[in-house]
């Protein structure tokens, strides 16, 4: 298969990197000295190509060749423990259509882009964006555990932000003289991809901002490898005066298996607020039923569902859309069927907008 210089740059720092770094397949790769040899070596050990996963889950390798054009623009990545909750055999899977890439990523379709909220606009300085009023993020690394064919991030400029505790410095003294910052989002990427001492350290700077009182992280590493959930996350998570909230993005029930609810249950017991964030999805969780039992589920292991997202228009992830109408539908019949602490609030990020916008 011919490979883009991108992809081929991928691809030899995943040769190089099985000896001293996890591979991620995003821009850059993270440096394993870990305390948690078990959730890197699951890393290390994800499928990176199509017809390796088309192989180990029975499907045809015409899917595979199918795949071979979105996986030039963003490559494979499935960590073991995901691959076991895909059905064998099962074309129209939910995980398995979030993570092998489709015919269609390589459309041109308008109305598509590389940057569909407009992070660029929202950049303070590499590293650090913010949207929203009292909120910063930090854009701590663009490693993930996963790839999800539908990630608004698929063509963010991860090479821009810091990538060193020193780097992070600037970042931090920015939220430092905003007074008005009272919560600090850890996003990517994928935080929880960074060791626990590099995290531990940069909390620790940040809880010594007096105007900041939450810290919230965004993170799917808790569904896909579910060994992520450390003794040490959970130190620098909840040991010190910042009001820890944990959003995991789950969009299916069938990811929430119980080791998934162990790991949950290990934040839950630490005191951290757990919340759900779904994007709709077309085929794989754009009926009544998914939405019911995804819902349900989140409530069984103690998961609030917070947030059923409108797709963001990233190129490559047009086949993934619900139209807007669709999903009012949706959530029509939610409220028929679940109490109201199960309805998550249909939204829509809309880029230059001071908060996100309520569908539904
Ligand atoms: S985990 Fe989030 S940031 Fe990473 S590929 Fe998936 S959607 Fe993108």
């Amino acid at each position: 298969m011919k490979m883009s210089p991108k992809a081929q740059k991928l691809n030899l720092l995943g040769l190089l990197g099985n000896q001293v770094s996890i591979l991620t397949g995003f821009s850059r790769s993270v440096r394993a000295v870990s305390d948690s040899p078990r959730w890197q070596g699951e890393l290390r050990d994800a499928v990176r190509d199509a017809g390796e996963l088309c192989r180990r889950l029975q499907l045809p390798q015409e899917l595979a060749l199918g795949a071979s054009g979105g996986a030039e623009q963003f490559p494979v990545f499935v960590p073991p423990s995901y691959l076991a909750r895909i059905k064998s055999g099962d074309i129209r899977d939910p995980l398995l259509l979030q993570v092998l890439p489709d015919r269609g990523e390589t459309k041109v379709v308008s109305g598509y882009s590389s940057d569909p909220v407009d992070d660029a606009a929202a950049s303070l300085q590499p590293g650090v964006l913010q949207k929203y009023q009292g909120r910063a993020l930090l854009v701590t690394t663009g490693a993930c555990a996963v790839h999800c064919r539908y990630c608004f991030r698929r063509h963010f400029p991860y090479e821009q932000s810091p990538h060193s505790d020193a780097a992070w410095d600037a970042a931090i003294a920015s939220i430092a003289a905003d007074t008005s910052i009272r919560e600090v989002i850890l996003s990517g990427g994928d935080p929880l991809m960074l060791v626990d001492s590099r995290l531990a350290s940069l909390v620790e700077k940040i809880t010594a901002i007096a105007h900041v009182r939450w810290l919230r992280v965004h993170t799917r590493l808790p569904i896909m490898v579910p060994s992520r959930v450390t003794k040490e996350m959970l130190a620098w998570l909840t040991d010190g005066r910042l009001t820890p909230v944990v959003v995991i993005h789950a969009n299916h029930v069938q990811e929430l298996d119980e080791l998934v609810a162990h790991s949950l249950s290990k934040l839950k017991l630490a005191g951290v607020t757990l919340l759900n964030q779904t994007v709709l999805l077309r085929g794989v969780n754009n009926s009544v039923a998914a939405q019911v039992a995804l819902s349900e589920r989140l409530i069984d292991i103690g998961v609030v569902p917070y947030y059923l997202h409108q797709l963001d228009r990233v190129t490559g992830a047009a086949h993934f859309e619900v139209p807007v109408a669709e999903g009012r539908r949706l959530m029509e019949e939610l409220r028929k069927q679940l109490p109201g602490y199960a309805v998550p609030r249909y939204v829509q990020e809309v880029a230059g907008q001071p908060h996100k916008l309520v569908l539904a």
